[in-house]
């Protein structure tokens, strides 16, 4: 019964490849398909889900708002639904945070928040050059593109990308120093050839490009270089953000302020498609409708983000702590994965977490037997080396260890195959 998907839709799908089945219902870390048949999601919707399938604390009011007869599109126009996002967004996370942002509705996806971010920063300073990092994923229209590093991708725009350099991400270069004092020598040096930026963009932990974890000091060093510079500092927490590391913001550990945030999958907290592009207050120099889009204004999404706000951050502490105590026993669970194969280890931060292997067909080899064994984890990094796990954040203790069983088990056969072959 997969005929259609084959013949009429494009070639260009690429997950139902590596799990090729057809998901119907979901509840909470559980996937069924149609013929019945259950998986556990370690992968959480590339981390639109971190509150798992389908959450009741926030379907009940998604399903009182539809049934209510109130607003679903209202492009930017004002709506009771997005006054009481904003101001449960105010209440539960800035002001705790004393962070003092403007919030902008980009279009709804995480490209499009970079793409915001991007044309602001370079409104505000006049500049056109960006600098991003090796192997950073920010998205895939022509803007977000141009500060990706993934080669396969880049040469999916069919026109150069310009106006960005690619600087090396923290220990790019395998536990040399990289404390950044070279960025500060180019950019004090007057012939370094370097152009002076407009931003900087920076994922935490990188995602897509295999996990990389960006240390504290690092993050610090960047923003004070940034901000020595003038030049604004861009963290797309597009993917880290919303819990995933272990607090809301990826980069509230590090203790420093970015000019700009990007924010998009679980904001919704249901899977709705929803972004914000916070920044500084000073910084919001738009012209009205000078960035705008169709869809900016979805209800239902404001609606369930409000309750994900109210049900999971307004108590900040007790989150904060289950993510922490989840976050451990899935780390202490990648490390018995790791010390299977030969020079393996753990990468990532808090709930976004996985395991690189120098055997780089391994992670995949692992990922595809887990599947038959009945757990979805998809695997990171340029080479697809790095097998990364993302479950719910409300994931229950039990359902973690039964998933962690299931990979151990799928490594075991995987790195017991190659070293039986290798004999
Ligand atoms: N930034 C980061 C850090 C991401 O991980 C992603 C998606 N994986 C994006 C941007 C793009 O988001 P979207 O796919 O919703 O456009």
């Amino acid at each position: 019964m997969t005929d259609i998907f084959e013949t009429l839709e494009s070639q260009v799908r690429s997950y139902c490849r590596g799990w090729p089945a057809t998901f119907d219902r979901a509840d909470g870390s559980a996937l069924f398909t149609e013929d019945g048949q259950q998986y556990l999601d370690f992968f959480s919707g590339a981390g639109a889900l971190n509150y798992g399938h389908n959450p009741q604390q926030l379907l009940e009011p998604l399903l009182d708002y539809l049934r209510s007869g109130s607003i679903t599109h209202s492009m930017d126009m004002h709506s009771p639904a997005k006054r009481k996002f904003l101001e449960t967004f105010q209440d539960v996370i800035l002001k705790p945070r004393d962070l003092d942002y403007k919030i902008m509705f980009p279009g709804p996806t995480g490209t499009n928040t970079v793409e915001a971010a991007l044309k602001l920063a370079r409104k505000v300073t006049g500049r056109q050059h960006v600098l991003s990092f090796t192997n950073a994923f920010h998205g895939m229209t022509l803007g977000a593109l141009t500060v990706t590093g993934n080669s396969m991708k880049r040469q999916g725009a069919g026109v150069p990308l310009t106006n960005s350099s690619k600087i090396p991400y923290d220990d790019y270069l395998d536990g040399e120093p990289s404390n950044l004092s070279w960025l500060e020598r180019v950019l004090e040096d007057s012939g370094s050839g370097v152009d002076k930026p407009a931003a900087v963009i920076v994922e935490t932990v990188q995602g897509e490009g295999g996990l990389n974890s960006a240390r504290a000091s690092w993050l610090k060093s960047l923003s004070e270089v940034c901000k020595r510079h003038d030049i604004l500092l861009i963290v797309d927490d597009v993917q880290a953000g919303c819990g995933r590391t272990g607090k809301f913001f990826s980069f509230e550990d590090a203790g420093i302020v970015p000019d700009i945030v990007c924010l998009s999958k679980s904001i919704s907290g249901y899977g709705l498609p929803m972004a914000l592009t916070l920044f500084r207050r000073d910084l919001d120099i738009w012209t009205p409708g000078e960035h705008n889009g169709t869809f900016r204004g979805s209800n239902p999404a404001f609606v369930t983000a409000t309750a994900a706000l109210e049900n999971f951050w307004a108590d900040r502490e007790k989150f904060e702590q289950q993510i922490a105590a989840r976050a451990a026993e899935l780390h202490d669970g990648l490390e018995k994965v790791a010390a299977l194969a030969e020079g393996a280890s753990v990468r990532g931060r808090g709930l976004l977490a996985g395991v690189v292997f120098q055997d780089l067909e391994a992670a995949e080899k692992i990922a595809s037997e887990a599947f038959d064994r009945g757990l979805l984890v998809e695997t990171s990094g340029p080479e697809s080396e790095v097998l990364k796990l993302m479950p719910a954040l409300t994931i229950s203790p039990e359902d973690l260890a039964r998933g962690l069983d299931i990979l151990l088990d799928a490594a075991k056969t995987v790195v017991g195959e190659r070293e039986l072959a290798a004999v």
